[in-house]
């Protein structure tokens, strides 16, 4: 057993399954992108989200295959009655269950522990909820109270918001470019213009960006105007932009790039897809054939800011990696 902290300060169990999974089989049970399901809500709609508690641990495991998950801690010797996370077949044991329990339950997207149901009626709205919660109760679900939202016509969903009439990235995403520092040095303007050269619409960008381009060249002395302010508001708009799309078109079979940067203030990272057939693999390969589609970045903390670069290099890797990682079951 290891201990972590988790995000609110409460502490983590971690158990090495991973003995146990080299002698398991894998129960394969699809489900769909969260985007997909996302965007199957119908416009106009009331709308309940619920989120299960610790959702793999409503799903018993026989009393004689327990003791195949015996952990060790420093009070002896613990193991699990419930399914574990990090067992090969939880994700596909508890998903095909939860499909089970609702198979029959009309107007609704589950995406692992989200589940969303929808009426165009409030009254029913009201009762469906109700029957929802019975059912869900009844088969030992719990739900966490905390994130229940509840008859909203717009609501948080599979890590999208699902508004009246659209479905956009989480306002986390957009508000890290909105966000983005103004660059305070040549090598911020060299990296922000080769950004957005990569990832957006370069064409109809071209005289936005002009006057950044006297700074690609390394004699170019670092002086930021109104005129390279403008610019830059523009260009986050237009990356923006390209997330929203970035987003809309995300595909699971997609040849994917996380690409952290370290500095000494902060550390940020851009999540890219490959559109293009270009053999390299690699993000530059052409211009517009790799799109965007997540960003975000943070300031170092005082402890961090002392880090060597290596060690910086890696915290940006580290934190890009934990920030993009999807719901359980769907990591893009
Ligand atoms: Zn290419």
């Amino acid at each position: 057993m290891v201990v972590t902290r988790k995000h609110d300060g409460s502490p983590r169990r971690t158990v090495d399954l991973s003995p146990l999974n080299k002698f398991c089989q894998r129960e394969t049970f699809a489900t769909e992108s969260p985007f997909h399901l996302a965007r199957r809500v119908p416009k106009g709609t009331w709308k309940t989200v619920t989120d299960a508690w610790n959702g793999y641990h409503s799903v018993p495991l026989r009393e004689s295959d327990r003791h195949l998950t015996t952990f060790i801690t420093p009070f002896g010797r613990w193991r699990y009655t419930r399914a574990p996370q990090g067992f090969l077949l939880s994700g596909d044991g508890y998903n095909r269950r939860f499909d089970a329990v609702l198979s029959d339950y009309e107007r609704k997207e589950r995406c692992v522990d989200d589940t969303i149901h929808y009426d165009t009626d409030l009254e029913q709205h009201w009762w469906r909820t109700i029957d929802f919660l019975t059912r869900v109760g009844r088969s030992g679900i719990v739900l966490n109270p905390d994130k229940l939202q509840f008859a909203e016509r717009c609501v948080d969903f599979a890590g999208f918001r699902v508004s009246e009439s659209t479905i956009e990235p989480l306002p986390k995403y957009l508000d890290a470019i909105r966000d983005f520092p103004t660059p305070g040095s040549t090598t911020d303007i060299r990296s922000w213009f080769g950004l957005v050269n990569q990832v957006a619409n370069y064409a109809q960008l071209r005289d936005t960006m002009a006057p950044f381009k006297p700074f690609l060249s390394p004699r170019c002395v670092f002086l930021w105007s109104p005129v390279l302010e403008e610019a830059f508001q523009t260009s986050k708009q237009a990356i923006m932009e390209a997330i929203r799309e970035g987003v809309e078109i995300y595909d699971m079979q997609k040849r994917t790039c996380l690409r952290p940067d370290w500095s000494m203030h902060g550390i940020g990272y851009f999540l890219l897809q490959q559109h293009c057939h270009c053999a390299s693999g690699m993000p530059d390969c052409c211009p517009g054939g790799w799109r965007i589609t997540l960003a975000g970045s943070r300031f170092l903390s005082p402890a961090e800011q002392r880090y060597a670069a290596v060690e910086g290099e890696a915290l940006a890797v580290a934190w890009g990696l934990e920030q993009t990682r999807g719901r359980r079951g769907h990591r893009p």
